[in-house]
């Protein structure tokens, strides 16, 4: 059997620095008898220089030779169509439940697609894997230094002989992975934090990290499933922006990194709630994006100051403007994925498989995910509890839109 070669593409979205693979991972793909494809410049953006990976073993070669050559794909987003090869693996952050659409034509061209925010996150052996997790806590760091130096005052308690300056008072909303990581980073400037979740869980994480909890009386838990929030009835949404209002004016700095999977982001902040914070205020909403955000009037990757003076900036790829650790990250989270579904040089396909059942959304030309499925209005696919039973050794099937060929 010929070793399955992964190939790494230079990110074409436009403003993704971000690269796959990093070179101190290439030697642990390469001993799992799988060879690497890297495009010239592809970890540029990045500060990963194609020597860094041609020392550690990759193949430094042209995009089109890495469409051709490789088998499985390792990418941050998805590439576009033409540059994947029709039975090819891709393995990213795909983002199945917001572009079903591509997901069914990845299907119908053979295309094996594979998406890290598939990840059952709860499951302890799947940590070292888990890129929603790695990416949201460089975003959520970040978003506070980006709220920094937006605003023009001092984040600690400054007393000097020119006089004492008031710590930043800083709210956060949404403390999941990336707001408690902007909780502790902007404690660790020296602010005031305070933060509201929706989910009642978060209230001890939130004081564990010494930020106060903000209770809110008029919205019931917004726990849904696999520790995520639902999504809030709108008398449920208006209910919470009304009561949030008072507390958001008070506070100099907001970030917002509420999210529901699959979902467009809630309004946490509305327009009239802007006009009544102070000039100078500063909210940083990772949220944004061209479906809105959650905050009114945020645009991604624009800073906005409004008529009262206030600055929104709206942020949806933080991690990218910090691509060398957040690269780093991702790099060991694709590979520990990769390497899991690895065996004997090739990718294999096991609908019996817990984490394979999270992460691959299509294969042998289907989409397989339910949730992606429903998303496209096809009849569910049968549940597979097991290994199959018609094969009474139990042995994994082997995908082979995923086989090198041999
Ligand atoms: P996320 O990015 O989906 O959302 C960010 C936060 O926004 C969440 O905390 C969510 O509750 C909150 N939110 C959504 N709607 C809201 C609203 N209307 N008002 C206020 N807040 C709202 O979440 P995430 O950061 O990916 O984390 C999701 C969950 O997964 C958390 O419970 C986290 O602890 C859990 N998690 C567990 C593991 C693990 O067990 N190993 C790993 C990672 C994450």
């Amino acid at each position: 059997m010929a070793a399955a070669r992964v190939g790494v593409l230079r990110e074409s979205t436009a403003g993704e620095r971000r690269v796959a693979l990093t070179p101190d991972v290439v030697s642990r793909i390469r001993n799992a008898g799988v060879d690497v494809f890297v495009e010239t410049g592809a970890g540029d953006a990045a500060w990963y220089p194609d020597d860094e990976y041609a020392q550690a073993g990759a193949s430094i070669v042209d995009a089109a030779s890495v469409r051709q050559t490789a088998d499985v794909l390792l990418c941050v987003q998805p590439p576009p169509p033409e540059q994947m090869r029709d039975g090819q693996t891709v393995i990213g952050l795909l983002g199945p439940l917001l572009q079903p659409e591509l997901m069914r034509d990845l299907a119908a061209r053979k295309i094996t697609a594979i998406s890290l925010d598939g990840l059952p996150r709860t499951l302890t052996r799947v940590q070292t894997m888990d890129a929603l997790t790695s990416q949201a806590s460089v975003a959520g760091y970040r978003a506070v230094l980006v709220a920094a130096n937006h605003f023009d005052r001092f984040f600690p308690l400054l007393i000097t002989a020119a006089g004492t300056s008031k710590p930043a008072a800083v709210l956060v909303l949404g403390a999941g992975v990336a707001g408690l990581q902007a909780i502790g980073t902007a404690r660790r400037l020296g602010a005031v934090v305070s933060a509201y979740d929706v989910r009642p869980a978060a209230r001890s994480e939130v004081a564990s990290l010494g930020a106060k909890f903000i209770e809110l009386t008029s919205v019931e838990s917004g726990a849904g499933e696999g520790g995520y929030a639902r999504v809030l009835t709108e008398e449920e949404q208006a209910a919470m922006q009304a009561e949030l209002a008072e507390h958001i004016a008070r506070h100099d700095v907001v970030i917002t990194t509420a999210q529901v999977p699959g979902q467009v982001p809630p309004v946490m902040v509305t327009a009239a709630t802007v006009k009544a914070m102070r000039p100078g205020s500063v909210i940083v909403d990772l949220a944004a994006s061209e479906l809105g955000g959650n905050v009114e009037g945020s645009r991604p990757d624009e800073a906005v100051v409004t008529t009262n003076g206030v600055t929104i900036v709206g942020a949806p790829n933080l991690p990218s403007s910090m691509a060398n650790a957040a690269s780093a990250a991702y790099a060991r989270n694709i590979t520990a994925l990769f390497l899991y579904l690895v065996r004997e040089g090739e990718v294999v396909i096991d609908p019996s498989d817990e984490i394979q059942r999270g992460v691959v959304v299509t294969s042998g030309g289907e989409v397989v995910h339910p949730a992606v499925r429903a998303l496209l209005h096809l009849p569910p696919n049968l549940p597979v509890d097991g290994p199959d039973e018609s094969d009474p050794s139990g042995r994994r099937v082997a995908d082979s839109n995923t086989g090198s060929g041999s």
